[in-house]
């Protein structure tokens, strides 16, 4: 079965894909940074704080 696991970047809600660390290909080179905000792009995630009107 697959197994869901969250995405490696700290500040990504996103769920990584099975056998993935992360959600993306952003995350995977900005999982060693620390971000106070994602930008993989991905619908829910960091969306909240470009939040405007
Ligand atoms: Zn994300
Ligand atoms: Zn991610």
């Amino acid at each position: 079965m697959a197994k869901e696991k969250k995405c490696g970047h700290p500040a990504c809600n996103c769920t990584a894909l099975n056998g993935d660390k992360y959600c993306s290909p952003y995350c995977h080179d900005a999982g060693k940074l620390t971000e106070l905000a994602c930008n993989c792009g991905h619908e829910g995630c960091a969306e909240e704080m470009a939040h405007e009107g």
